[in-house]
Protein backbone atom coordinates (compact mmCIF):
# COMPACT_ATOMS: atom_id res chain seq x y z
CA UNK A 1 0.00 0.00 0.00
CA UNK A 2 2.90 2.37 0.68
CA UNK A 3 3.65 2.92 -2.98
CA UNK A 4 -0.42 4.42 -3.16
CA UNK A 5 -0.27 6.81 -0.69
CA UNK A 6 0.79 9.39 -3.59
CA UNK A 7 -1.45 11.58 -4.22
CA UNK A 8 -4.29 11.19 -6.97
CA UNK A 9 -3.52 7.79 -8.04
CA UNK A 10 -5.09 5.64 -10.36
CA UNK A 11 -5.81 1.81 -9.34
CA UNK A 12 -3.59 -0.21 -11.48
CA UNK A 13 -7.05 -2.01 -13.02
CA UNK A 14 -7.87 1.05 -14.44
CA UNK A 15 -4.64 1.26 -16.65
CA UNK A 16 -6.16 -2.41 -18.32
CA UNK A 17 -8.68 -0.49 -19.68
CA UNK A 18 -7.16 0.30 -22.55
CA UNK A 19 -7.01 -3.86 -23.41
CA UNK A 20 -10.87 -3.55 -22.62
CA UNK A 21 -11.18 -1.09 -25.22
CA UNK A 22 -8.73 -2.54 -27.63
CA UNK A 23 -10.57 -6.01 -27.85
CA UNK A 24 -14.15 -3.91 -28.50
CA UNK A 25 -12.32 -2.71 -31.50
CA UNK A 26 -10.86 -6.24 -32.61
CA UNK A 27 -14.21 -7.45 -31.56
CA UNK A 28 -15.49 -4.57 -34.70
CA UNK A 29 -12.97 -5.34 -37.33
CA UNK A 30 -13.28 -9.22 -36.32
CA UNK A 31 -17.08 -8.67 -37.15
CA UNK A 32 -16.04 -6.73 -40.38
CA UNK A 33 -13.92 -9.59 -41.06
CA UNK A 34 -15.96 -12.68 -40.68
CA UNK A 35 -19.30 -10.52 -42.32
CA UNK A 36 -21.23 -10.50 -38.84
CA UNK A 37 -23.63 -7.66 -38.88
CA UNK A 38 -22.86 -4.49 -36.99
CA UNK A 39 -24.90 -1.59 -35.77
CA UNK A 40 -24.31 1.79 -34.30
CA UNK A 41 -26.77 2.81 -31.17
CA UNK A 42 -27.05 5.88 -29.63
CA UNK A 43 -26.59 6.24 -25.44
CA UNK A 44 -29.17 5.21 -23.53
CA UNK A 45 -30.46 2.01 -26.28
CA UNK A 46 -30.42 -1.66 -25.07
CA UNK A 47 -27.43 -2.17 -26.85
CA UNK A 48 -27.96 -5.34 -25.06
CA UNK A 49 -30.33 -6.69 -27.70
CA UNK A 50 -27.32 -5.85 -30.23
CA UNK A 51 -25.27 -8.62 -28.53
CA UNK A 52 -28.16 -10.59 -28.18
CA UNK A 53 -28.88 -11.27 -31.45
CA UNK A 54 -25.06 -11.55 -32.40
CA UNK A 55 -25.09 -7.88 -33.95
CA UNK A 56 -21.36 -6.22 -33.21
CA UNK A 57 -22.18 -3.07 -31.83
CA UNK A 58 -20.45 0.07 -32.28
CA UNK A 59 -21.05 3.65 -30.41
CA UNK A 60 -20.33 6.74 -31.97
CA UNK A 61 -20.74 8.49 -28.78
CA UNK A 62 -17.90 7.16 -28.01
CA UNK A 63 -15.90 7.30 -30.81
CA UNK A 64 -15.94 10.69 -30.39
CA UNK A 65 -14.44 10.96 -26.99
CA UNK A 66 -11.67 8.99 -28.51
CA UNK A 67 -11.26 11.82 -30.74
CA UNK A 68 -11.23 14.76 -28.15
CA UNK A 69 -8.88 12.50 -26.14
CA UNK A 70 -6.48 12.42 -29.39
CA UNK A 71 -7.29 16.31 -29.54
CA UNK A 72 -8.67 15.74 -33.08
CA UNK A 73 -11.95 16.72 -32.17
CA UNK A 74 -12.03 20.31 -32.83
CA UNK A 75 -10.98 19.54 -36.40
CA UNK A 76 -13.64 17.10 -36.94
CA UNK A 77 -16.01 19.82 -35.37
CA UNK A 78 -14.76 22.07 -37.91
CA UNK A 79 -15.53 19.72 -40.82
CA UNK A 80 -18.98 19.82 -39.92
CA UNK A 81 -19.25 23.06 -39.03
CA UNK A 82 -18.04 23.69 -42.94
CA UNK A 83 -21.06 21.57 -43.87
CA UNK A 84 -23.22 24.09 -42.75
CA UNK A 85 -24.07 22.16 -39.30
CA UNK A 86 -24.52 25.45 -36.38
CA UNK A 87 -21.47 26.16 -33.53
CA UNK A 88 -24.49 25.49 -31.17
CA UNK A 89 -24.98 22.02 -31.74
CA UNK A 90 -23.99 19.06 -30.08
CA UNK A 91 -20.26 18.72 -30.32
CA UNK A 92 -20.79 14.81 -30.19
CA UNK A 93 -22.81 14.70 -32.97
CA UNK A 94 -20.66 17.29 -34.97
CA UNK A 95 -17.33 15.20 -34.19
CA UNK A 96 -18.90 11.96 -35.23
CA UNK A 97 -19.86 13.92 -38.27
CA UNK A 98 -16.76 15.40 -39.52
CA UNK A 99 -14.66 11.85 -38.54
CA UNK A 100 -17.11 9.45 -40.44
CA UNK A 101 -16.97 12.31 -43.76
CA UNK A 102 -13.40 12.51 -43.51
CA UNK A 103 -13.26 8.49 -43.43
CA UNK A 104 -11.32 8.25 -39.98
CA UNK A 105 -10.00 5.83 -38.73
CA UNK A 106 -11.61 4.13 -35.62
CA UNK A 107 -8.10 4.57 -33.32
CA UNK A 108 -9.03 8.24 -34.27
CA UNK A 109 -12.46 8.10 -33.67
CA UNK A 110 -14.18 7.09 -37.26
CA UNK A 111 -16.99 4.94 -37.21
CA UNK A 112 -17.70 2.62 -39.97
CA UNK A 113 -20.69 1.83 -41.81
CA UNK A 114 -22.63 -0.61 -40.32
CA UNK A 115 -25.61 -2.88 -41.19
CA UNK A 116 -28.60 -0.71 -39.71
CA UNK A 117 -28.33 1.74 -36.63
CA UNK A 118 -30.79 2.17 -33.74
CA UNK A 119 -31.20 5.34 -31.90
CA UNK A 120 -34.16 6.64 -29.37
CA UNK A 121 -34.79 9.81 -27.93
CA UNK A 122 -34.73 8.32 -24.16
CA UNK A 123 -32.05 10.90 -23.45
CA UNK A 124 -32.38 13.45 -26.55
CA UNK A 125 -33.56 14.16 -29.82
CA UNK A 126 -30.20 15.23 -31.30
CA UNK A 127 -29.39 11.45 -30.74
CA UNK A 128 -32.59 10.43 -33.46
CA UNK A 129 -31.62 13.52 -35.79
CA UNK A 130 -27.98 12.35 -35.66
CA UNK A 131 -28.99 8.99 -36.87
CA UNK A 132 -31.52 10.19 -39.40
CA UNK A 133 -28.61 11.98 -41.29
CA UNK A 134 -26.26 9.33 -41.05
CA UNK A 135 -28.57 7.01 -41.62
CA UNK A 136 -29.57 8.75 -44.91
CA UNK A 137 -26.20 9.84 -45.94
CA UNK A 138 -24.75 6.17 -45.58
CA UNK A 139 -27.59 4.58 -47.12
CA UNK A 140 -28.18 2.07 -43.87
CA UNK A 141 -31.59 1.28 -42.42
CA UNK A 142 -32.35 3.10 -39.19
CA UNK A 143 -34.60 2.07 -36.38
CA UNK A 144 -35.59 4.28 -33.28
CA UNK A 145 -37.58 4.29 -30.09
CA UNK A 146 -39.79 6.40 -28.83
CA UNK A 147 -39.17 6.71 -24.99
CA UNK A 148 -41.85 8.56 -23.26
CA UNK A 149 -40.44 10.44 -20.02
CA UNK A 150 -41.69 10.46 -16.61
CA UNK A 151 -42.66 13.47 -15.25
CA UNK A 152 -43.60 14.46 -11.77
CA UNK A 153 -47.35 14.09 -12.62
CA UNK A 154 -46.89 10.61 -14.50
CA UNK A 155 -49.92 8.55 -13.14
CA UNK A 156 -49.19 4.61 -12.17
CA UNK A 157 -51.49 3.68 -14.88
CA UNK A 158 -49.28 5.83 -17.39
CA UNK A 159 -46.27 4.67 -16.80
CA UNK A 160 -47.63 1.36 -17.06
CA UNK A 161 -48.61 2.04 -20.12
CA UNK A 162 -45.53 3.36 -21.33
CA UNK A 163 -44.01 0.73 -19.91
CA UNK A 164 -46.29 -1.54 -22.64
CA UNK A 165 -45.81 0.97 -25.34
CA UNK A 166 -41.82 0.31 -25.24
CA UNK A 167 -41.99 -3.37 -25.01
CA UNK A 168 -43.88 -3.08 -28.05
CA UNK A 169 -41.32 -1.46 -29.64
CA UNK A 170 -38.75 -3.56 -28.58
CA UNK A 171 -40.27 -6.66 -30.34
CA UNK A 172 -40.67 -4.55 -33.40
CA UNK A 173 -36.85 -4.27 -32.68
CA UNK A 174 -35.76 -7.70 -32.60
CA UNK A 175 -37.80 -8.46 -36.23
CA UNK A 176 -36.43 -5.41 -37.72
CA UNK A 177 -32.70 -6.89 -37.05
CA UNK A 178 -34.14 -10.10 -37.58
CA UNK A 179 -34.82 -8.83 -41.49
CA UNK A 180 -32.13 -6.98 -41.99
CA UNK A 181 -29.22 -9.56 -40.28
CA UNK A 182 -31.19 -13.01 -41.03
CA UNK A 183 -30.51 -13.59 -36.92
CA UNK A 184 -33.52 -15.04 -35.41
CA UNK A 185 -34.07 -13.90 -31.59
CA UNK A 186 -32.83 -16.77 -28.71
CA UNK A 187 -34.05 -16.38 -25.76
CA UNK A 188 -31.07 -18.44 -24.35
CA UNK A 189 -28.81 -15.95 -25.50
CA UNK A 190 -30.93 -13.12 -24.53
CA UNK A 191 -30.55 -14.63 -21.16
CA UNK A 192 -27.03 -14.76 -20.92
CA UNK A 193 -26.20 -11.23 -22.15
CA UNK A 194 -28.71 -9.81 -19.92
CA UNK A 195 -27.28 -11.17 -16.64
CA UNK A 196 -24.34 -9.94 -17.61
CA UNK A 197 -25.42 -6.82 -18.42
CA UNK A 198 -26.94 -6.93 -14.53
CA UNK A 199 -23.26 -8.09 -13.36
CA UNK A 200 -21.53 -5.26 -14.94
CA UNK A 201 -23.96 -2.71 -13.87
CA UNK A 202 -24.49 -3.61 -10.32
CA UNK A 203 -20.09 -4.63 -9.73
CA UNK A 204 -20.10 -0.67 -11.22
CA UNK A 205 -22.68 0.71 -8.29
CA UNK A 206 -20.09 -1.53 -5.54
CA UNK A 207 -17.50 0.50 -6.91
CA UNK A 208 -19.82 3.60 -6.28
CA UNK A 209 -20.58 2.36 -2.57
CA UNK A 210 -17.13 1.90 -1.54
CA UNK A 211 -16.46 5.82 -2.51
CA UNK A 212 -18.65 6.38 0.35
CA UNK A 213 -15.58 5.80 2.40
CA UNK A 214 -13.84 8.60 3.81
CA UNK A 215 -11.43 9.38 2.48
CA UNK A 216 -12.67 8.06 -0.67
CA UNK A 217 -10.34 5.11 -2.39
CA UNK A 218 -11.27 6.25 -5.83
CA UNK A 219 -11.46 9.34 -7.92
CA UNK A 220 -12.54 10.26 -11.28
CA UNK A 221 -9.47 9.12 -12.60
CA UNK A 222 -10.70 5.74 -12.66
CA UNK A 223 -14.38 6.26 -13.08
CA UNK A 224 -14.48 8.73 -16.47
CA UNK A 225 -12.35 6.31 -18.27
CA UNK A 226 -13.84 2.92 -16.58
CA UNK A 227 -16.96 4.01 -17.69
CA UNK A 228 -16.04 3.05 -21.28
CA UNK A 229 -17.28 -0.89 -21.14
CA UNK A 230 -20.68 0.00 -19.62
CA UNK A 231 -21.66 2.05 -23.18
CA UNK A 232 -19.80 -0.43 -25.48
CA UNK A 233 -19.87 -3.79 -23.87
CA UNK A 234 -23.21 -4.79 -21.82
CA UNK A 235 -23.77 -8.01 -22.07
CA UNK A 236 -20.14 -9.12 -22.49
CA UNK A 237 -18.10 -11.27 -20.12
CA UNK A 238 -14.72 -9.35 -20.30
CA UNK A 239 -15.49 -5.73 -18.57
CA UNK A 240 -16.98 -7.88 -15.42
CA UNK A 241 -13.49 -9.14 -14.84
CA UNK A 242 -11.99 -5.91 -14.92
CA UNK A 243 -15.31 -4.04 -12.59
CA UNK A 244 -14.28 -6.57 -10.07
CA UNK A 245 -10.67 -5.82 -10.10
CA UNK A 246 -11.04 -2.40 -9.76
CA UNK A 247 -13.32 -3.59 -6.89
CA UNK A 248 -11.02 -5.58 -5.16
CA UNK A 249 -8.36 -3.06 -5.61
CA UNK A 250 -10.93 -0.06 -4.54
CA UNK A 251 -11.72 -2.25 -1.32
CA UNK A 252 -8.45 -3.23 -0.34
CA UNK A 253 -7.51 1.00 0.01
CA UNK A 254 -10.68 1.00 2.17
CA UNK A 255 -9.74 -1.53 4.37
CA UNK A 256 -6.08 0.22 4.63
CA UNK A 257 -8.05 3.23 4.73
CA UNK A 258 -6.04 4.51 1.97
CA UNK A 259 -7.97 7.34 -0.36
CA UNK A 260 -7.09 7.56 -4.04
CA UNK A 261 -5.72 11.19 -2.56
CA UNK A 262 -3.47 11.28 0.56
CA UNK A 263 -5.11 14.42 2.06
CA UNK A 264 -8.70 14.73 1.32
CA UNK A 265 -10.30 17.72 2.33
CA UNK A 266 -13.15 17.91 0.09
CA UNK A 267 -15.51 16.37 -1.28
CA UNK A 268 -17.60 17.52 -4.38
CA UNK A 269 -19.84 16.08 -7.11
CA UNK A 270 -19.41 16.22 -10.81
CA UNK A 271 -22.25 16.56 -12.78
CA UNK A 272 -22.29 16.51 -16.26
CA UNK A 273 -19.94 14.90 -18.93
CA UNK A 274 -16.31 15.71 -18.40
CA UNK A 275 -14.01 17.67 -20.70
CA UNK A 276 -12.70 14.73 -23.00
CA UNK A 277 -10.24 16.65 -24.48
CA UNK A 278 -8.69 17.60 -20.94
CA UNK A 279 -9.26 15.12 -18.52
CA UNK A 280 -6.21 16.27 -16.92
CA UNK A 281 -7.96 19.21 -16.03
CA UNK A 282 -9.80 17.01 -12.72
CA UNK A 283 -6.52 16.48 -11.21
CA UNK A 284 -6.08 20.72 -10.86
CA UNK A 285 -8.94 19.81 -7.89
CA UNK A 286 -5.86 17.89 -6.08
CA UNK A 287 -3.63 21.06 -5.37
CA UNK A 288 -6.84 22.00 -2.96
CA UNK A 289 -7.03 18.51 -1.37
CA UNK A 290 -9.93 17.97 -3.35
CA UNK A 291 -11.52 15.36 -5.54
CA UNK A 292 -14.95 14.09 -7.02
CA UNK A 293 -16.41 11.55 -5.25
CA UNK A 294 -19.47 10.93 -7.41
CA UNK A 295 -20.71 11.63 -10.94
CA UNK A 296 -24.49 11.17 -11.71
CA UNK A 297 -23.48 10.90 -15.19
CA UNK A 298 -21.19 8.13 -14.90
CA UNK A 299 -23.32 6.21 -12.36
CA UNK A 300 -26.18 6.45 -14.53
CA UNK A 301 -25.05 4.41 -16.89
CA UNK A 302 -25.01 1.11 -14.48
CA UNK A 303 -28.27 0.90 -15.66
CA UNK A 304 -29.84 -1.12 -13.00
CA UNK A 305 -30.71 2.18 -10.52
CA UNK A 306 -34.31 1.23 -9.63
CA UNK A 307 -34.78 -1.32 -6.94
CA UNK A 308 -37.33 -3.11 -8.30
CA UNK A 309 -35.78 -4.60 -11.30
CA UNK A 310 -34.54 -7.78 -10.03
CA UNK A 311 -32.35 -10.05 -11.40
CA UNK A 312 -35.13 -12.78 -11.32
CA UNK A 313 -36.78 -10.21 -13.67
CA UNK A 314 -34.01 -9.51 -15.73
CA UNK A 315 -33.09 -13.00 -16.45
CA UNK A 316 -36.99 -14.16 -16.83
CA UNK A 317 -37.96 -11.64 -19.15
CA UNK A 318 -34.60 -10.46 -20.36
CA UNK A 319 -36.39 -7.95 -23.20
CA UNK A 320 -39.64 -6.34 -21.26
CA UNK A 321 -36.60 -5.57 -18.21
CA UNK A 322 -34.91 -3.58 -21.06
CA UNK A 323 -38.48 -1.56 -21.36
CA UNK A 324 -38.48 -1.14 -17.80
CA UNK A 325 -34.59 0.20 -17.75
CA UNK A 326 -35.45 2.86 -19.53
CA UNK A 327 -37.77 3.96 -17.97
CA UNK A 328 -35.70 4.12 -15.35
CA UNK A 329 -32.90 5.67 -16.49
CA UNK A 330 -31.34 8.53 -14.74
CA UNK A 331 -31.13 11.39 -16.80
CA UNK A 332 -35.08 11.25 -17.64
CA UNK A 333 -36.36 12.12 -14.52
CA UNK A 334 -38.35 15.24 -13.88
CA UNK A 335 -36.38 18.26 -11.95
CA UNK A 336 -38.46 16.29 -8.48
CA UNK A 337 -37.02 13.42 -8.48
CA UNK A 338 -33.78 15.03 -9.74
CA UNK A 339 -33.11 16.96 -6.82
CA UNK A 340 -34.62 14.35 -4.09
CA UNK A 341 -31.46 11.79 -5.84
CA UNK A 342 -28.99 14.92 -5.66
CA UNK A 343 -30.01 15.36 -2.04
CA UNK A 344 -29.87 11.47 -0.96
CA UNK A 345 -26.89 11.26 -3.16
CA UNK A 346 -25.08 14.29 -1.23
CA UNK A 347 -26.05 12.96 2.37
CA UNK A 348 -25.06 9.37 1.35
CA UNK A 349 -21.37 10.60 -0.23
CA UNK A 350 -20.77 13.51 2.75
CA UNK A 351 -20.37 15.21 -0.24
CA UNK A 352 -19.39 19.44 0.73
CA UNK A 353 -20.05 21.10 -2.93
CA UNK A 354 -21.66 20.16 -6.52
CA UNK A 355 -19.59 21.20 -9.91
CA UNK A 356 -22.41 21.70 -12.34
CA UNK A 357 -21.49 21.40 -15.47
CA UNK A 358 -23.18 23.69 -17.85
CA UNK A 359 -22.80 22.17 -21.31
CA UNK A 360 -23.21 24.12 -24.09
CA UNK A 361 -23.71 20.94 -26.30
CA UNK A 362 -26.10 19.27 -24.46
CA UNK A 363 -28.93 21.22 -23.60
CA UNK A 364 -30.34 18.09 -21.65
CA UNK A 365 -27.69 17.80 -19.79
CA UNK A 366 -27.56 21.45 -18.44
CA UNK A 367 -31.23 22.12 -18.13
CA UNK A 368 -32.50 22.49 -14.69
CA UNK A 369 -28.88 23.09 -13.39
CA UNK A 370 -29.96 26.80 -11.58
CA UNK A 371 -32.95 25.60 -10.06
CA UNK A 372 -31.10 22.61 -8.94
CA UNK A 373 -28.15 24.98 -7.39
CA UNK A 374 -31.13 26.80 -5.68
CA UNK A 375 -32.79 23.78 -3.85
CA UNK A 376 -29.49 22.35 -2.89
CA UNK A 377 -28.38 25.66 -1.05
CA UNK A 378 -31.81 25.86 0.35
CA UNK A 379 -33.27 22.65 1.69
CA UNK A 380 -29.42 21.16 1.93
CA UNK A 381 -27.41 23.93 2.80
CA UNK A 382 -25.27 22.77 0.00
CA UNK A 383 -22.99 25.56 -2.40
CA UNK A 384 -22.70 24.60 -5.99
CA UNK A 385 -20.79 26.24 -8.87
CA UNK A 386 -21.93 26.73 -12.68
CA UNK A 387 -18.94 26.27 -14.90
CA UNK A 388 -19.81 26.42 -18.60
CA UNK A 389 -17.61 24.59 -21.24
CA UNK A 390 -17.86 21.69 -23.49
CA UNK A 391 -17.58 17.78 -23.54
CA UNK A 392 -16.36 17.70 -26.79
CA UNK A 393 -15.24 21.23 -27.98
CA UNK A 394 -11.98 22.74 -26.66
CA UNK A 395 -12.67 26.05 -28.33
CA UNK A 396 -15.41 26.32 -25.17
CA UNK A 397 -13.38 25.28 -22.40
CA UNK A 398 -11.77 28.94 -21.03
CA UNK A 399 -9.37 27.06 -18.64
CA UNK A 400 -8.01 29.79 -16.62
CA UNK A 401 -11.64 31.60 -15.83
CA UNK A 402 -12.58 27.73 -14.74
CA UNK A 403 -9.93 27.44 -12.69
CA UNK A 404 -10.17 30.73 -11.22
CA UNK A 405 -13.80 29.78 -10.15
CA UNK A 406 -13.09 26.46 -9.03
CA UNK A 407 -10.53 27.66 -6.30
CA UNK A 408 -13.22 30.79 -4.84
CA UNK A 409 -15.80 28.24 -4.76
CA UNK A 410 -12.80 25.74 -2.71
CA UNK A 411 -11.86 29.11 -0.59
CA UNK A 412 -16.20 28.73 0.13
CA UNK A 413 -15.78 25.25 1.26
CA UNK A 414 -12.98 26.11 3.60
CA UNK A 415 -14.55 29.02 5.14
CA UNK A 416 -17.54 26.91 5.43
CA UNK A 417 -15.36 23.85 7.19
CA UNK A 418 -13.92 26.39 9.73
CA UNK A 419 -17.38 27.81 10.86
S1 LIG B 1 -24.15 15.25 -25.51
FE1 LIG B 1 -26.27 15.70 -25.02
S2 LIG B 1 -27.18 16.47 -26.92
FE2 LIG B 1 -25.26 15.43 -27.46
S3 LIG B 1 -25.86 13.34 -27.93
FE3 LIG B 1 -25.27 13.34 -25.77
S4 LIG B 1 -27.18 13.69 -24.65
FE4 LIG B 1 -27.54 14.26 -26.80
Amino acid sequence: MSKEKKSGIMLNATNKLKNEMGRHFLAIEQAYRDGKPTAWATAGTPVELLYAMDVQAMMPENSATISAALKQSKKFIEIAEDQGYSYDLCSYFKTSIGAVSSKAEMSVGGTRKPAFMMSSDVICDTHVRWFQIQAERLNVPHFTLDIPHVVSNTSNRQREYFKKYIKEQLWELLDFITEVTGHEYNEEKAREVASNSYELGKIWQDVFELRKNVPSPISTRDTFGGLFPLFTMPGLKSPIKLYKRMYKEAKARVDAGVGALENEEFRLMWEGIPFWYNLKFFSNLERWNAMIVYEPYVYAFSKYTNPNITKDDVLNHPVESMAELVLSFWYIYDLETRVKKFKETIKEWKIDGVLLHNNMSCRPNSCGQYDLKRSLMEELDIPSLIITSDMNDPRKLNETQVINQIESFIEILRQRKKQ
